[in-house]
């Protein structure tokens, strides 16, 4: 701060000790700059991380050096990112087959994670055509009919038709997206199809066996033109080990509205007498599938507490 000499950009992309920023005055298709990061960092146990806002110094030979960090809006431990503001959650109509307890798990990570969260279905196209697209579109409706009343917008998509994905691109202007879903659902084919030109390996299901092509790759920010998108290897690997039980209720939008109108401080909304969320699950107001896996996540967490 202060250096007259000093930039601003963004951390694009970190590999072996190096973070690639893109400055933000930098015209469309300008190499990013190469950076170290100071020393300083460590002593304050700060490690910058991809989607971090930053200030440098270009040094010689073309490099550069990461002087400060600015203070991050949200960080992602896994994947390592920081200041991501949206997450799409990209579910398949079929193949896989669409899986709410699945959906519901990210729900909870994000919403934990204090981001916003789209759903998009994709693979629309399997819903009109094909063995299983009866299945597929009573899923999709099913998804509408349940998310949408909560609050979460659905998109449906389909990248073998180019369906419904400009508007997902022009969802994502402006943000730092994060793309989380389940290994085949398609994430990489909606992101060959918002982007010209990018080419990321789809997973044909030929070499879906084995560790896959997940395993080795980093994070990266995609630049979708007019927002970014964190390419994210891993995403689907969930669990709670972040997540304190207590919290699990805030976690589900629609029952944290009501928990102020339960009658006990700290109901857990699985027993107690004049429940709000119970109350409105006898009501047909929360779908008993969101408090089926609301009541399985929390024996799952309490699982997991007792045997370590
Ligand atoms: P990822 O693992 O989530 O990145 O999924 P991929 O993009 O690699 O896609 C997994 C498989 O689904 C590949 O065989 C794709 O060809 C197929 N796929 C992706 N999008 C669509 C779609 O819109 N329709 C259909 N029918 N298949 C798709
Ligand atoms: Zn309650």
């Amino acid at each position: 701060p202060g250096n007259k000499d000093a930039k601003s950009g963004r951390i694009v992309k970190a590999l072996s000790g190096y973070y690639y920023v893109r400055p933000f005055d930098a015209p469309p298709g300008a190499a990013d700059i190469q950076c170290r990061g100071r020393g300083i960092f460590k002593k304050r146990g700060e490690s910058p991380l991809v989607g971090d806002v930053v200030e440098f110094e270009e040094t010689e030979n073309g490099e550069g050096a990461v002087n400060a960090l600015m203070s991050r809006s949200t960080e992602l431990i896994r994947p390592p990112v920081a200041n991501v503001d949206l997450a799409v959650l990209v579910f398949s109509v079929t193949e896989p087959a669409l899986n709410l307890q699945l959906l519901d798990k990210f729900l909870v990570h994000i919403e934990h994670a204090g981001i916003d969260a789209i759903l998009c279905l994709s693979k629309q196209d399997l819903a009109e055509n094909g063995e299983e697209s009866a299945e597929a579109e009573q899923a999709m409706n099913e998804v509408v009919r349940i998310y949408e009343p909560i609050g979460y917008e659905v998109l449906v998509t389909s990248s073998k038709r180019g369906a419904g994905t400009s508007a997902l691109k022009e969802r994502l202007q402006g943000h730092l997206a994060v793309f989380a879903g389940q290994s085949g659902v398609g994430k990489s084919s909606l992101l060959n199809a918002l982007v010209p030109g990018l080419t990321l390996e789809t997973n044909e299901i030929s070499n879906r066996l084995g560790r896959g092509k997940h395993t080795t790759r980093h994070v990266e920010l995609i630049d979708i033109g007019g927002g970014f998108v964190a390419d994210t290897p891993g995403f689907s690997q969930l669990d709670f080990a972040e997540l304190g039980i207590e919290e699990l209720g805030s976690c589900f939008k629609e029952m944290r509205a009501l928990s102020s109108s339960c009658k006990f401080r700290g109901c857990t909304h699985i027993h107690e007498p004049e429940c709000a969320v119970l109350a409105a699950l006898a009501n047909g107001e929360i779908a008993p599938s969101r408090h089926a896996n609301y009541v399985l996540f929390m024996a799952e967490m309490k699982e997991k507490k007792r045997r370590y």
